[in-house]
């Protein structure tokens, strides 16, 4: 079994708010006590829709910001016990590759310049090792060396993202977090991009954190899945076990709005709307949406515990199953 990687125990993370002149703060939840594991060569997708906590997920994970509560562990290492020079060396393990491929680039700096940028801050090889590094990375990705010169601008979408990904990929992280990675990709490109972050991860058994509300994407490339709802998990097990057999009216709900190869789900529809993370519901967060809602639900929050070989977070799995 693989080591694991990434350990996240109770991650919380909260925005106070100022309300205006003498009406004190308010409390954003975004974030509200989170737990999962990641092994080597792993794929955990984090699947919600917006506002259920997963890009303030990722700001934790890359150490962009650090949690209000809870641990956070990168490589057995918990995060808010280190220096800050620990933090920064730390940072090199845990990469990142965005939606948007051209915005993470440079446009004034050639491909060549970019992918050895990262080894011109963190290693003192020599310009010669940078330049045959950024030129073997590129080989890799399938972008031809002869490029290496070129600007962001002077290529396609789906080849940004291959520029994004092996700049990601120079120092050889152990984490890699991909933000909705493919989605602004044309559908007939998103295959190749998300073969070649598969490709990778076989070689360089890198872990990967996909965050997605493609649940095409999420079937193609996980092999855990983990469904967010307010900030909070409620439903987490093997892709085998979510798509096969998912037991959360909210996972229920994302699977039947997504369509299949035979165009059959059990169809669930939740009501109403996303509430807001400055005033959270009582009891189960998703009571005033969920067609099974009883008033336990409206009173009592779940807590998330095992059942049928998932982590789920409900008071009626037992009757739902
Ligand atoms: Fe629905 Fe109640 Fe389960 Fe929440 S606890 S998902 S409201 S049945």
């Amino acid at each position: 079994m693989s080591a694991n990687v990434l350990e996240a125990i109770d991650l919380t993370r909260h925005y106070p708010i100022a309300q205006g002149f003498g009406k004190g703060k308010k409390v954003v939840k975004a974030l509200n006590g989170v737990s999962f594991t990641l092994s080597a060569g792993k794929t955990l997708a984090v699947v919600g829709e917006s506002g259920c906590g997963k890009s303030t997920l990722a700001r934790q994970l890359t150490l962009i910001e650090l949690p209000t509560a809870g641990s956070l562990l990168i490589n057995n290492e918990s995060v808010t016990d280190l220096s800050k020079s620990e933090l920064k060396n730390l940072r090199t393990q845990v990469q990142m590759v965005f939606q948007n491929p051209y915005a993470s680039l440079n446009p004034r700096q050639t491909i060549e310049y970019q992918l050895s940028e990262p080894l011109t801050i963190h290693t003192n090889l020599s310009r010669t090792e940078k330049k045959e590094r950024a030129i073997d990375m590129m080989r890799q990705v399938g972008l031809r060396p002869e490029h290496a010169l070129r600007y962001p601008h002077m290529f396609s979408g789906g080849q940004r993202q291959r520029v994004a990904l092996a700049r990601a990929m120079m120092l050889n992280p152990k984490i890699v977090i991909a933000d909705e990675p493919t989605s602004a990709l044309d559908v007939s490109i998103q295959a190749q991009v998300l073969n070649l972050f598969m490709d990778l991860q076989e070689q360089y058994h890198t872990a990967y954190v996909f965050i997605s509300h493609n649940l095409s994407v999420v079937r193609h490339v996980a092999h855990d899945v983990m469904v967010m709802y307010l900030g909070k998990v409620v439903e987490y097990g093997s892709k085998e076990t979510i798509f096969e057999h998912a037991l959360h009216p909210y996972t229920k709900a994302l699977l039947s709005a997504a369509p299949t190869l035979h165009g059959k789900t059990t169809q669930i529809k939740l009501a109403g709307e996303l509430p807001s993370p400055l005033n959270l519901p009582t009891g189960c967060a998703l009571h005033q949406r969920c067609p099974y809602a009883t008033e336990q639900c409206a009173r009592e929050e779940p807590a998330l515990r095992s059942f049928a070989g998932r982590q789920i977070a409900c008071h009626r799995v037992e009757e739902i199953a």
